[in-house]
């Protein structure tokens, strides 16, 4: 049977949650949700927001903290079920349940809220420093320890998926962290301007509706404006962002912006607003060198709790080289890699990787064969093809065929029996031990490792 959820347990569960993350993340994700009711029969309890964005958030990365919580207080484990409701469906079951607000009150709440929202995962912890960020690096972080002290505005340009919007969220963070009482205010401008059409839409309550939206965006002590880009074009979104920008100035208020140009080539846009943008810092994000790229990799599949083995760091390297030019498609690559290998429950491998990541390995990389892995093992050791093929049984031609077949495995998709037969019509069980063979040796032999390793890389 379902009950309410007696309003004191409720407090102790937010409670024993506060304990657990920080500040920000409690208010942002914990404090606005509402609780419903609970049955305890069934083990469940229902809470509800009317933000999907939350929603989301609470059910991918904190519902084990929630669970563990509701555990702590009920003594039992529940299954929690977050609805979604609307606004006016909370009032109702707050009024038909006596249910009580959460007892923190929610920030920026009413007319906007959504945007209020920083990602938990973009902060400077985990943001990775190489020489094609180190700058932008830096001048956020100082921003972010004196907001509008140092630079203001402080504008931040680069390509897609280089780490704008992580920089961003990191900032807001940080002030949040250091200073809860600071209103910190994310948005992109692609909000920014459809609040503002919202705004001007609204016939009967315009003068009222516009209020609101300078109330939102003039009242703030940080305000993070992502891809700026997007107002290019767009006279009264340019006009009333100018007035923004100015109060904001004016005031002392810290603004950082995002593009994925410099000002000076964001042409379409009010020549004041480019001439403001480069009054202070304008700091550029480049891509990655190869060590950064191969660093960002081991720092989130360290996040994802794999472990990192040679076989592991070989994929890393391998995703490092084949994708250069964004960190989104980079992470995506891993990510991936690492749920496949749930999925299928296969080890990370070279093999693996390539098999099932082929978007990003062009057809190409699909080249190999048994026969371009023969020539390059047989270069190495110095033995023709035809001795490797043939049924030579000595030490110097035997070891290197175990080695070959060793890595057809490894590298292409070929079966068993299909690469005894380019061995001189092997059987397919003979191809299985030197592959088992090989596999073992490499474990306690650490030149032979070195060897395939490079050999592995000579053939791709
Ligand atoms: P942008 O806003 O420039 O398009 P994002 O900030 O959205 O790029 O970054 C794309 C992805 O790459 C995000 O998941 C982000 O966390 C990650 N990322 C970008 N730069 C770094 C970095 N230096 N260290 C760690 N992760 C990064
Ligand atoms: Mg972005």
């Amino acid at each position: 049977m379902k009950k309410k959820i007696e309003e004191k347990k409720w407090a102790d569960i937010l409670a024993e949650i506060s304990t657990n993350v920080t500040e920000v993340s409690y208010r942002t994700w914990f404090a606005p949700l509402f609780p419903l009711e609970i049955d305890e029969d069934a083990a469940v309890i229902y809470v509800a927001s009317s933000n999907d964005f939350l929603i989301e958030v609470l059910k991918n990365r904190y519902i084990s903290v929630f669970e563990r919580a509701v555990e702590t207080v009920y003594g039992k484990k529940y299954k929690i079920i977050i609805k979604n409701k609307t606004e006016e469906e909370i009032e109702r079951a707050i009024k038909g349940n006596e249910i009580k607000e959460a007892p923190i009150k929610k920030e920026h709440e009413e007319e906007f809220r959504e945007e209020y929202f920083l990602n938990p995962r973009y902060n400077f912890d985990n943001f990775i420093v190489g020489n094609n960020n180190n700058y932008a690096h830096a001048v956020a972080l100082a921003v972010a320890e004196s907001p509008a002290e140092v630079y203001n505005p402080l504008f931040i340009h680069g390509g897609s998926g280089l780490g704008k919007t992580h920089l961003m969220h990191a900032i807001g963070h940080y002030i949040l962290e250091h200073n809860p009482s600071k209103k910190v205010l994310y948005v992109s401008s692609e909000m920014f301007t459809s609040e503002l059409i919202k705004a001007l839409q609204d016939g009967k309550n315009k003068n009222a509706k516009m209020r609101a939206f300078n109330n939102k965006y003039r009242n703030v002590d940080v305000l993070l404006i992502d891809d700026i880009q997007f107002i290019e074009g767009k006279d009264a979104t340019q006009t009333e962002f100018f007035h923004t920008f100015n109060t904001l100035y004016d005031f002392k208020k810290q603004i950082v912006i995002s593009s994925d140009r410099h000002p000076s080539k964001l042409t379409d846009l009010d020549e004041r607003l480019r001439s403001r943008f480069q009054w202070n810092i304008v700091a550029d994000i480049q891509p990655p060198d190869f060590e950064t790229r191969v660093a960002i990799l081991r720092n989130k599949t360290e996040q994802e709790k794999v472990e990192i083995d040679d076989d592991v760091l070989e994929v890393i390297d391998l995703i490092a080289e084949k994708v250069k030019f964004n960190i989104r498609e980079l992470e995506s690559a891993l990510t991936r890699i690492i749920s496949y290998s749930k999925i299928f429950n296969e080890k990370i491998t070279v093999k693996f990787a390539r098999k099932n990541l082929n978007d990003i390995f062009s057809t190409s990389d699909f080249n190999i064969t048994c026969e371009s892995i023969k020539k390059e093992v047989c270069k190495k050791y110095n033995i023709k093809i035809s001795d490797m093929e043939s049924a030579k049984r000595k030490r110097e031609f035997s070891y290197p065929r175990q080695i070959a077949m060793y890595l057809c495995r490894e590298l292409t998709d070929s079966s068993l029996p299909k690469i005894g037969e380019s061995f001189g019509g092997r059987d397919h069980t003979t191809v299985l031990h030197a592959y088992e063979k090989i596999s073992n040796e490499i474990k306690v032999n650490s030149v032979l490792a070195d060897e395939i390793k490079q050999l592995k890389t000579d053939i791709q």
